[in-house]
Order: structure tokens, then C-alpha cells, then sequence
């Protein structure tokens, strides 16, 4: 069959089971579009309640979802053996992802040198509040990389728990989880308990779901609303290289990876994660689509060992469109101020993405706030680019909602990457879309 047709099918079988979140989508933006021109309070506090009733709900689930996760899927890879070999292919995998967004975001950003000629539109009174928010963000991280790597470790867990740290959350679920697969057989209480929640927790994402049309629909008119289109046009060139290398990572990028190191068909792939990309595009939060991305790979023929092994770490600390972001909003931080780009200084900013990226949490905004780790690692002073931060943040939510989709399908495409180099997917079941189990 010809690629295009592949193309067409992939996206008739997702808009099927998706049209209603799809058109809520797009509803959005044009209601987003209207509402900007037509300020309407009403409508407004109405979309407000609809989005932050979706988001409530969706991050319910998440903390309970990840502990139950993370223990199921680390006791019951089993083996030191086995834990190591997914471990590292989780590593190595990610870690291919991430270099090529880096990469390609430092290749885009010169190419097209987006930074150039906007440093007459950095002065802007009216960011002043952001401008704060981002100067002491950046005071308080400043030479603080050693203490940013101790917080991820919680002196409390259940203070952890309380607080929502996911970071913290994360580390103590796998330190404990390899402990208990050690232990053996006395395990079989607690992980039958972690059993029953995550299964629990599952069913009330189903339920979550049906709310998702009119979640996603709100979230993306109310992000709309707020910057309206006319700055598209105002920061075109900054947008243009983000969208060029979000599609490259998603339409090149994971179709050569999936071919080199699987047999995965990655429109299959797509078409059965169609829900999840769609939701993290509303949401912007990986955490918060997690559920979602779980319910999508299992439901559709990735294990269970896997997908509750390798998507909860990875909604963590797999960002490669955060990461790509992060390069391209330095490069062009750089050009606007004048910055002498060096060959060296390109490599030192790429490198410090991918640890910035993946110690972002995976919520709206984390993206941009870690830049400051960037902009400190290359010695630069963060006060004198403020400014041009407020610019960036001026179109953050939907570069938010477009690096959020990218580092949710990378997620799923190493999961089942991983999934089918250790025979633990259902090739009858991805490949027979019309077999699904609905989500929604
Ligand atoms: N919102 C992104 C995510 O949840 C993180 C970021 O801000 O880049 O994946």
C-alpha cells in the first residue's frame, strides 16, 4: 500500500474514535479566535470552570496512577536481569529521542535565525509581573544545580505525596519498588494492594474521559483567547522553527527510530495513541495525560510490564519537545541580545537542555522556568535577558500545548520500541484498529 494511503487510514481510524475531541479542538480555537476580539466575562468564567473541573479530575488520578504504576511494572519485570536490560534500553532510547530534538532545534534556530531582528519587540511594559516571576526564579537557582539534584530525593515521602512533588514521588517509588521485587515471594500482599489501585484508578480515567471533548475544548479557547492570532504574525519566525521541529521529531524523527529499532508501524502507533496526543495537546502536561497515554498503550496491544514500567518514567523525564524548545528559546534569546554563537557554546547549550528538559515536571509551564538552568550553565547573566523572556512567554501556552503532544508520543514510541524487542506486544491487536477496546 502506498504511504499516503497508510496516512489516510491512520487518520480516518483515529478521527472515528476521536472526532469528539477533535472537534472540540478545533471549536476551540475558533471560539479562542472570537473571544479575543468579543471579550465576554461570562463565557470566559464558564470555559474557566469546564478546563479547571478536566485538569482537577485528570491530576486526581495521577498520584495513585504513578505509585501503583511504577511498583506494578518494577516487580513484575521481576529479575535484577530483566529490570536492568529495560532500564537501559529505556535510557538509551530516550536518550536518542532527546539528542535529535536538541540537535535538530540548534540546526533550525540557525538556519533561520529566529532571534534576529526581535529585540525591538522585548520591551514590554506590560510583561512586568512575568518579568519578576522570571527573575526570581532565576535568582533563586543560581549556582543551586548540586541542591536542584538533592530536592529530587524527599526526606518525607508522604510529605512528597501531600505536596505533589512528582520528582520526588517518582524516586521513592522506584527506590522501594526494587527493594520489593527483591524481597520475593513476602511481596505479594502489597504488590496485589498496588494491583487493585492502579485498577482501579484506570476505571476512573474511563470515566474522566467522557468529559474529555468539552475539557479540550475549553482549555484550547480559553489559551486562544488570550494571545488571539495577530501574535502569530508578530513572532512568526520563533513559531515556525518550533512547529518545523516539533513535525520532524514527530514525522521523521520516531518513523526512522521505530524502523531502526522495532518493527512498529508508526502510524498504527499513532492512530492508537490518537486520544492521548490529542488530550496532551489540550492539557499541556504529561502527568496529567498520563492515564490517558497508560490506557492507550494497553488497551491497544503494548504490555502491561512495559507500559506501566516505561510511560510513567518517561512522562517525567522523557521531554524531547521540551528540550527542543528549551535550545531554540536560548538560540533565540542569544541572537535577539547579540550573543556570539560558538560552535562550542551550541554544543554547551544542547547538552544543558536535555538535563533541563528532563528535570522539568511534567505540567503546563515547567518548560520555560527551567531555561534558567540553561542560561546559568553558559554563565550568562539571566537578568540582562528578562525581557526577552517576557516575549517567549507571550505565546508560551501554545508552544506548551505543542511540545507537551511531541513529549507524550515519544513516550509511547519507546514504549512499545521496547515492547517489541522484548516480545511483550500484541501485533494482532495494534495492527487491527476495529479490535480496539474503546477508551472513550
Ligand atoms: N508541559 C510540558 C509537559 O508536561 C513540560 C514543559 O513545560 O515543557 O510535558
Amino acid at each position: 500500500m502506498k504511504l499516503h494511503m497508510h496516512v489516510l487510514i491512520a487518520l480516518g481510524l483515529g478521527l472515528k474514535r476521536n472526532w469528539h475531541i477533535f472537534f472540540g479542538l478545533i471549536a476551540g480555537v475558533i471560539v479562542g479566535i472570537f473571544l479575543h476580539s468579543h471579550q465576554n466575562p461570562v463565557i470566559m468564567g464558564l470555559l474557566t470552570i469546564i478546563s479547571q473541573l478536566f485538569i482537577r479530575l485528570i491530576q486526581m488520578v495521577v498520584i495513585p496512577l504513578v505509585i501503583s504504576a511504577i511498583v506494578i511494572g518494577i516487580t513484575s519485570v521481576g529479575d535484577n536481569k530483566q529490570l536492568g536490560k529495560f532500564g537501559k534500553k529505556m535510557i538509551l532510547y530516550y536518550g536518542i529521542i532527546t539528542v535529535a530534538a536538541v540537535t535538530i532545534g540548534a540546526v533550525l534556530s540557525l538556519i533561520f535565525q529566529p532571534g534576529l531582528g526581535a529585540a525591538h519587540y522585548i520591551a514590554q511594559g506590560t510583561a512586568h509581573d512575568i518579568q519578576n516571576t522570571v527573575a526570581t526564579t532565576i535568582a533563586a537557582q543560581k549556582g543551586q544545580l548540586i541542591q536542584l539534584f538533592l530536592s529530587f530525593v524527599p526526606r518525607n515521602p508522604l510529605e512528597a505525596i501531600a505536596k505533589g512533588d512528582i520528582v520526588q514521588i517518582i524516586v521513592f517509588a522506584v527506590i522501594f519498588s526494587i527493594a520489593l521485587a527483591k524481597v520475593g515471594d513476602v511481596n505479594r500482599s502489597l504488590v496485589s494492594f498496588f494491583e487493585s489501585v492502579f485498577a482501579a484508578t484506570m476505571k476512573v480515567t474511563d470515566w474522566i474521559m467522557y468529559f474529555a471533548a468539552p475539557g479540550v475544548f475549553a482549555l484550547t479557547a480559553l489559551s486562544v483567547s488570550s494571545f488571539g492570532a495577530d501574535i502569530f504574525f508578530s513572532i512568526s519566525k520563533y513559531l515556525m522553527v518550533l512547529a518545523i521541529g516539533f513535525a520532524i521529531q514527530l514525522f521523521v524523527v520516531y518513523p526512522i527510530f521505530l524502523k531502526v529499532f522495532s518493527k512498529v508501524p508508526v502510524l498504527m502507533l499513532y492512530a492508537a495513541i490518537a486520544e492521548a496526543m490529542m488530550v496532551a495537546f489540550g492539557t499541556a502536561s504529561s502527568s496529567a495525560t498520563l492515564p490517558l497515554t497508560i490506557a492507550c498503550c494497553e488497551k491497544r496491544g503494548i504490555s502491561h510490564k512495559v507500559s506501566s514500567f516505561v510511560l510513567p518514567l518517561g512522562a517525567t523525564l522523557n521531554m524531547d519537545g521540551t528540550a527542543l524548545l528549551q535550545v531554540v528559546a536560548v538560540l533565540f534569546l542569544a541572537q535577539a541580545y547579540g550573543i556570539a554563537l560558538t560552535p562550542l557554546l551550541i554544543i554547551q547549550i544542547a547538552l544543558l537542555a536535555i538535563v533541563a528538559s528532563s528535570t522539568s515536571a511534567g505540567i503546563p509551564g515547567a518548560g520555560l522556568i527551567t531555561i534558567a538552568l540553561i542560561l546559568n550553565g553558559m554563565g550568562l547573566s539571566p537578568e540582562q535577558l528578562v525581557a526577552g523572556f517576557a516575549f517567549l512567554f507571550t505565546v508560551e501556552r501554545i508552544t506548551d500545548m505543542m511540545r507537551t503532544l511531541i513529549n507524550v508520543t515519544s513516550d509511547a514510541v519507546v514504549a512499545a520500541a521496547i515492547a517489541d524487542n522484548e516480545n511483550e506486544i500484541n501485533y494482532d491487536l495494534l495492527t487491527n484498529p476495529s479490535a480496539y477496546n474503546e477508551i472513550i
